[in-house]
């Protein structure tokens, strides 16, 4: 017999990836060209040309060396000086390696970082919508995740609720910029305005709270927006990257954490990120990929491709009367569902074979997400579709 408790995770597992295997299975029923799957976000667009000589060089030229080999838990010392000097050039900041931490993606260097930072009962506050996966991970860790209500206007955070939901017990603040599911791009206004919030709250309760800034769509923005660099408005701040989108990696498992010298107790953490790495049991992040990534630090992927595909779906869905706000980054729309019930608008969909994921899997009941990190003909082909889902639910321009 399993545990009990993770009898109630197996029942309640992840609404995305049961779609993904409805799509697979639709797929192989009516033709995978009859089958629009925007259900997972997994990037369409190719990893850059330079991933595969990456990897070719590395492998020719480390022949003799381990490149297959364990490292200390944070990874190769000279991957992350390369990796912090790429991020000091960028957003004018002054890491080095010490404050570089490998992990394996986003999701490996979440966790690593909750197991660091948290103590059964801390309270984990995020912004619905959200990634619905910070549930567990916050779980795992004994800790209770707080939600901050959305403010469905612009889908920026509700400081003034998330100032009300701040207590004694507060230990960490996930923020997700870009967002999943919304495409938002939290402003400097906002992220300025949620600093003083911390700093004043930290000073009443004699604490220190840490915002974990989970960035793995941080490459992935439009229109030339800014995606404030988080250490330099709020000095307790954890940055989590990934390279699953932005080098289109997500089944190479890898990323990293960093943990800047101004955080409080930054040398604890630097220290517990390495044991929590270890005793994960993710021991380190793949060595391979650590080389790879060090090589392609100025590599880009089709940002374009995704931002055609942003222009076509948005405008697609708005002439037909669905209601959305246009997103800024990631390739995600979170469109308003017609009926009040979010899952009777996803079954609809589904008889059409469209495959959409319903809000409440985000904490954001009302609302469904339909990935655009998919091939242009996908979305064009589907269109009509959604005319006809339009008309079956009444909605006309
Ligand atoms: N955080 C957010 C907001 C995500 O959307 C995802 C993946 O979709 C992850 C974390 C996990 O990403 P990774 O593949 O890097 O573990």
């Amino acid at each position: 017999m399993i545990a009990d408790n993770m009898l109630g995770l197996v029942k309640n597992s992840s609404v995305i990836r049961a779609m993904f295997e409805e799509g697979n299975r639709l797929a192989k029923i009516h033709g995978a060209e009859n089958v629009y799957d925007f259900s997972l976000g997994n990037p369409n667009v190719p990893a850059p040309a330079e991933v595969g000589t990456a990897i070719q060089e590395i492998l020719d030229e480390e022949k003799s060396t381990y490149v297959h080999g364990y490292m200390s838990n944070a990874g190769y010392e000279d991957v992350r000086k390369t990796i912090a000097q790429s991020i000091n050039q960028k957003f004018d900041t002054t890491f080095d390696a010490t404050n570089i931490v490998m992990t394996v993606g986003a999701a490996g260097g979440l966790n690593v970082i909750l197991k660091t930072l948290l103590n059964p009962g801390d309270e984990v506050i995020t912004f619905a919508p959200f990634f619905g996966e910070y549930r567990g991970y916050t779980a795992n860790y004994q800790g209770i995740l707080v939600v901050v209500a959305p403010n469905t206007v612009d889908f920026q955070p509700n400081l003034t609720e998330f100032a009300l939901k701040i207590t004694k017990k507060t230990k960490a603040v996930i923020v997700n910029n870009p967002n999943n599911p919304t495409g938002v791009v939290y402003s400097k206004e906002t992220v300025k305005k949620m600093a003083a919030i911390l700093e004043e709250k930290q000073k009443e309760f004699g604490t220190d709270i840490y915002i974990v800034s989970d960035e793995p769509y941080r490459e992935l923005v439009y229109d030339g927006v800014d995606v404030p660099y988080l250490t330099k408005y709020y000095k307790n701040t954890i940055v989590g990257y990934s390279y699953s989108k932005s080098l289109s990696l997500p089944g190479e498992r890898i990323g990293y954490l960093v943990i800047p010298d101004e955080a409080a107790d930054s040398e604890d953490i630097k220290a517990g990120a390495s044991v929590a790495t270890r005793i994960l049991g993710f021991v380190n992040a793949p060595s391979l990929m650590q080389r790879v990534v060090a090589k392609c630090v100025d590599a880009k992927c089709d940002v374009e491709a995704y931002n055609r595909n942003r222009e076509l779906l948005y405008n697609g869905l708005i002439d037909l009367g669905f209601e959305c706000v246009k997103p800024q980054g990631a390739f995600y729309l979170f469109v308003k569902s017609p009926t009040e019930d979010e899952k009777v608008f996803c079954d609809i969909a589904k008889k059409y074979n469209v495959l959409i994921v319903p809000g409440s899997a985000f904490g954001c009941t009302g609302y469904v997400r339909i990935v655009y990190c998919v091939s242009y003909d996908t979305i064009k082909n589907s269109l009509p579709k959604f005319a006809e889902i339009a008309k079956e639910l009444g909605v006309t321009k």
